[in-house]
């Protein structure tokens, strides 16, 4: 039996504060990932909206955009896009500087990860700022995805980064929030 206020999946994310910086409260998915029950659901209900969809390909974002992203890809029989840290991909790509919460970096895609006008769906386990994943639409749209949505297991609303995302034309899913 689900709990419908998603509470249990709630309670299977850890919350470490003060890392890795002091203020931040760290919402570590490490627990929900070794829970099966709550792995599973996460995925579930992830991909919910997308199950009769011709869904092509899933990106995911290093780190745990690769776990998450890769089980979603597998759920919807679709393929998976890695979007990394600078200087980990070996082929021709695309690069982008984006902002995060806790710092400024910059990321790649393969610049022959998708076929122009393919669909995507972005995969990270958290949006905060929104600096991430407005970077990663950037990088799918500049190599000709279609983005069709982009997913988090969680929102922090009151840093406003899904809004940007919407702003960009790009449905956000999120499953639990944390205000
Ligand atoms: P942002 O670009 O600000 O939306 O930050 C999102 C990215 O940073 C995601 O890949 C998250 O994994 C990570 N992140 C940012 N803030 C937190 C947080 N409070 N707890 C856990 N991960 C976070």
């Amino acid at each position: 039996q689900w709990d419908h206020d998603r509470g249990d999946l709630k309670s299977a994310i850890r919350t470490i504060p003060d890392y890795p910086k002091p203020g931040i409260l760290f919402r570590d998915i490490t627990t929900l990932l070794g829970d099966a029950r709550a792995f599973r659901r996460a995925i579930d209900e992830l991909v919910q909206p997308w199950c009769g969809a011709k869904i092509d390909k899933v990106a995911g974002m290093e780190a745990r955009g690769f776990i998450l992203g890769g089980a979603v890809a597998h759920q919807l029989s679709a393929g998976f896009v890695p979007i990394r840290k600078k200087g980990k991909l070996p082929h021709t790509k695309v690069s982008i500087a984006y902002s995060l919460e806790y710092g400024l970096d910059e990321m790649e895609i393969h610049q022959d990860a998708v076929i122009a006008g393919e669909k995507v769906i972005l995969v990270d386990d958290l949006v905060a700022t929104g600096g991430t994943a407005v970077g990663a639409v950037s990088l799918l749209k500049k190599i000709g995805a279609d983005v069709v949505a982009a997913c988090f297991v969680i929102d922090l609303p009151d840093l406003g980064g899904a809004d940007k995302i919407r702003e960009l034309g790009v449905p956000v899913r999120t499953l639990v929030s944390f205000p």
